[in-house]
């Protein structure tokens, strides 16, 4: 499967874009789950004014998807039309910028972030340390652990938006809930402002370290997997009721149900995104049939399906 290129169009009318332009970018070298049809387009701005200059020369019916370290997306085996955004250098500074603030671009990786926080003595961030996405990831989806949410420390962000404009939304405007922003899907973030508190640096990292050894016992940290498949229904555990609707290991091809933490789907070989998604389907199915719950997927499912309607699907959900 492969779409018709769009590079050379584009760099016509884009004399003085910076960043890289990749045709038909195979999405299963960067997902975690390693599976996935091509981006369209891939584009690796080269800093923010290159990302803004871009997206204000992009025509308006190209669709227009970020993604982050892709530790928590299923992108599908028709791969993504339009373009994919993946910030890397040029978004990955991180500032200190009092006792309490830190500002850091949306590519650096989480549990650089932790780290850096530590270092200076702010606490707050530590949880960062067992999520393996970048900061991108991290403020769109909510992500959280060990009791907190990045919406508990965030203090504001800046993003592009589709027309090119950068904008500062404050954290009351990102409409947060659990694992959940109202974020639009082709608005870029760039870069976010942290307030942790002063803490303690060795004892910073003690936790830091806890949170480390914690998931490496309770989850499949070194698998080809997307973190948790499904959300917690309100006063539930996933896992719980996926492992009393029988779903402990079971698999379809390659894509299996983890024995470890049963609410994480593993790639265990060469699965395709649809054996995953349709793994992720019948487990959905039987927790309703024994429960009557049905769960709601976590991860972001993306793209179009091998042999999918018309492919015209790029967000489903
Ligand atoms: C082993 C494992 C453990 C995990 N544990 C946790 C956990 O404890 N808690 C938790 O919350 N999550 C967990 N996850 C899920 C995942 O790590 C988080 O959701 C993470 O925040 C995703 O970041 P990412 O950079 O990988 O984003 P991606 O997976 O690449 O993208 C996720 C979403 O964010 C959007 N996005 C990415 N970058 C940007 C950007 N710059 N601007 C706007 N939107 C953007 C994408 O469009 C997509 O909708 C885990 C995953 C794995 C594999």
């Amino acid at each position: 499967m492969s779409f018709k290129t769009l590079s050379s169009d584009l760099a016509r009318h884009m004399p003085k874009l910076r960043g890289k332009m990749q045709d038909n970018f195979s999405l299963d070298r960067i997902t975690w789950f390693r599976v996935g049809g091509p981006a369209q387009l891939l584009f690796q701005p080269a800093d923010e004014a290159d990302l803004a200059y871009f997206l204000s020369s992009l025509p308006g019916d190209i669709p227009v998807l970020p993604i982050g370290l892709g530790s928590n997306l299923l992108v599908r085996d028709g791969g993504i039309e339009g373009v994919v955004i993946r910030l890397g250098r040029g978004f990955n500074d991180i500032a200190i910028l009092n006792e309490t603030d830190i500002r850091v671009g949306t590519a650096a990786p989480d549990v650089r972030v932790a780290g850096a926080a530590a270092e200076a003595g702010i606490s707050g961030l530590s949880f960062y340390r067992g999520i393996p996405g970048s900061i991108g990831g991290a403020v769109k989806m909510n992500a959280g652990a060990h009791g907190t949410e990045t919406c508990e420390i965030l203090k504001f962000c800046q993003a592009v938006n589709r027309q090119g404009e950068i904008v500062t939304l404050p954290v009351e405007e990102l409409g947060y809930s659990y694992r959940h922003s109202n974020i639009p899907d082709d608005l870029i973030v760039t870069s976010a402002v942290y307030q942790g508190a002063e803490g303690d640096s060795a004892t910073i990292r003690q936790e830091m370290q806890e949170v480390a050894d914690y998931r490496e016992t309770v989850q499949p940290v070194k698998s080809r997997t997307g973190g948790s498949t499904f959300k917690n229904p309100p006063g539930e555990s996933a896992w719980k009721l996926i492992d009393e609707a029988g779903c402990r290991g079971i698999n379809i091809g390659k894509a299996r149900v983890s024995e470890l933490h049963c609410n994480f789907l593993i790639n265990e070989g060469d699965a395709r995104a649809g054996d995953l998604e349709n793994l992720g389907e019948h487990v959905r199915m039987k927790v309703r049939e024994n429960s009557g719950i049905l769960l709601e997927w976590e991860i972001k499912r993306l793209g179009i399906p091998e042999n999918g309607p018309g492919g015209r699907r790029v967000h489903p959900e």
